[in-house]
């Protein structure tokens, strides 16, 4: 695993100025996240939203999830001060654009505020199952080629951070959303312990300890960025591997977590999947296994992991 990826143009005034203006009530703070369906946008957005309303704040807050489960785009808007008029932020007047998908953060950029917006973005790339023509690992797709420096480098204040892999090494991927909002806390004026206490009340009381772990890890990410400024060059897309290389698919489905949906089973492009006898997914043709991840995309309750390990002479050896 590579380190986190680290492209900053740190401004620390930028982020100051929006506590300065939080504290004094002045304005109104438009924080908009993004990300597609399953990645914890909307718990993103209550949190601040309930974080503002218990500081006295006036908070607004719309979001569209209609896709929420299946890989499709989400959005929401904050809006929180002394008085706020509308939910909606208006083009070009984001103080802070939260990103929890490199290719959603980029289609919103123009929504932040020119020269003083602040950007948090995940690195993580998730494709639209569908807009692969080849769906074999390493295959060329249609997806942004722009590195973090191209990007950061027309903004404010710009952070691209791993936080998928920063939640991965803590055991859980699912935390990647709350590394974000750690990011998120270096730009606001609230303590850190009120933080803390309303990311646990919005996350599963088992993983109350990795969760708050992730918050503390995003935070300390972004404070560390802003004091040594690494400017590092990385690519966000996969390193390519060619398409018809040798690898293993392995797919783990929890049975646990199965709705007997059947989704997966329905989508699979290459018809691999079935429900058992319990009605549970299977795979029932592993050979024919690309590891495109659209079953793993789709699955409504993550019951689905599809693993590629590159270089191994056979293909689906592993699957079950
Ligand atoms: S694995 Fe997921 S998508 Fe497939 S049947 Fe079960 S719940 Fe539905
Ligand atoms: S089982 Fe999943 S990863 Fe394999 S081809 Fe079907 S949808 Fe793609």
């Amino acid at each position: 695993m590579s380190d986190p990826i680290t492209t900053v143009a740190p401004d620390v005034a930028t982020s100051e100025s929006v506590a300065r203006k939080l504290e004094a009530g002045q304005d109104t703070q438009n924080v908009l996240i993004v990300g597609v369906g399953g990645q914890g946008v909307i718990m993103v957005s209550k949190v601040l939203a309930q974080l503002a309303q218990t500081h006295g704040f006036q908070v607004k807050q719309s979001e569209v999830h209609g896709m929420a489960k299946r890989g499709g785009s989400v959005f929401s808007h904050v809006r929180f001060g002394r008085q706020v008029w509308s939910p909606t932020i208006p083009k070009g007047e984001v103080d802070i654009l939260v990103a929890l998908e490199w290719a959603e953060g980029l289609r919103w950029l123009p929504y932040l505020k020119p020269g003083s917006g602040i950007f948090f973005c995940d690195t993580k790339r998730i494709v639209p199952p569908f807009s692969c023509l080849n769906r074999r690992p390493g295959a060329p797709m249609r997806y942004s080629r722009e590195t973090p420096a191209e990007v950061i480098a027309h903004v404010g204040e710009g952070h691209a951070i791993d936080a998928t892999e920063m939640a991965e090494r803590l055991g859980n991927d699912r935390a990647a959303n709350v590394v974000l909002l750690g990011a998120l806390s270096t730009a606001l004026g609230f303590a850190v312990a009120d933080w803390e206490d309303t990311v646990a009340k919005f996350v599963p009381k088992k993983t109350v300890p990795v969760n708050l772990e992730a918050f503390r890890r995003g935070r300390a990410w972004v404070d560390e960025a802003r004091e040594h400024t690494p400017v590092m060059e990385a690519p966000v897309t996969a390193t390519p591997a060619p398409a018809d290389a040798d690898y293993r698919v392995r797919l783990e489905i929890n049975p646990a977590w199965c709705k007997s949906c059947d989704i997966c089973v329905k989508m699979c492009p290459e018809h691999c999947l079935r429900l058992n006898a319990d009605r549970i997914a299977e795979v029932a043709a592993p050979e024919k296994c690309t590891g495109c991840r659209v079953c793993e995309w789709l699955c409504p309750d993550f019951a689905i992991r599809v693993h590629v390990d590159h270089g191994a002479a056979a293909i689906q050896e592993g699957a079950r």
